[in-house]
């Protein structure tokens, strides 16, 4: 589907959002899922250079718009990306992926967001899944508060909900479940972030079922 830049800013140090326009009745998706995009103005570049995923942060309720965040970097696609005018014709393709909270339903879910992966649970928060179950917890590891996206927004929507925390993932840092069987847990972010969660999490004897992850392939 052919849709334009509306506008693109900065939500946290290295990091932007772009909002895109002109989704049209056909397309719809669920908080979770990912959209791929194409940049025509690459076409001296090969075709894997061309395009990226990226998990929608906004919610459903917010298209004809739909917003994506990413952090920098030097690769042709992001440089293009961030610097493409308001009304520049992009293509989207999708929604694609099963990231998606259904699996989990009328259970705790703890999700695990590593940096930039936290853009499909802000989509989740958004559209208001979060807000239907107190016990859900957003835990989001960054560096520092300047390289966290987001920070105030989950902070007023989620409060105690949500935990910013500044390590890396570990055994320690990550939150102990009172019910090791009946929680869920959601993991996003670079695929060795994610793979690390796993570990730990089996090796606390959480059913390989009740974890569910999206690995930011092309991240590391
Ligand atoms: C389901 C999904 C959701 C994602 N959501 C986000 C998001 O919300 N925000 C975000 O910033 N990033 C997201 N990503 C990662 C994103 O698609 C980019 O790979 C990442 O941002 C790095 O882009 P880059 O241009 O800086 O990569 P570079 O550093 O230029 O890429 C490194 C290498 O990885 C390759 N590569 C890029 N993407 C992939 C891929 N998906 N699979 C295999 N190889 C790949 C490139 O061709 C290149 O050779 C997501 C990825 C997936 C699979």
């Amino acid at each position: 589907m052919h849709v334009s830049i509306r506008s693109t800013h900065r939500i946290a140090e290295g990091t932007s959002e772009v909002v895109l326009d002109g989704f049209d009745d056909s397309f719809d998706f669920v908080p979770g899922q990912y959209v791929t995009i194409t940049l025509p103005t690459l076409e001296h570049f090969s075709p894997r250079e061309r395009f990226r995923d990226f998990s929608v942060a906004s919610s459903p309720q917010e298209l004809p718009e739909l917003r994506i965040a990413f952090r920098d970097s030097e690769s042709p696609f992001k440089k293009e990306l961030a610097s493409l005018s308001q009304g520049t014709e992009i293509e989207c393709e999708g929604p694609k992926g099963v990231f998606t909270f259904d699996a989990a339903e009328g259970r705790p879910v703890y999700c695990i967001a590593g940096g930039i992966g936290v853009t499909p649970f802000v989509s989740m928060v958004r559209s208001g899944v979060f807000s239907v179950e107190s016990r859900h917890r957003l835990y989001h590891f960054n560096r520092d508060l300047a390289h966290t996206p987001y920070h105030k927004e989950l902070t007023e929507l989620l409060k105690d909900q949500y935990v910013a925390v500044y390590e890396s993932v570990s055994e320690p840092t990550l939150p102990r479940e009172d019910d090791v069987q009946g929680t869920h847990w959601y993991i996003a972010g670079p695929p060795g972030m994610v793979r690390s969660v796993r570990d730990i999490l089996a090796v606390r004897g959480v059913p390989d079922v009740h974890t569910h992850t999206e690995e930011f392939s092309g991240y590391e």
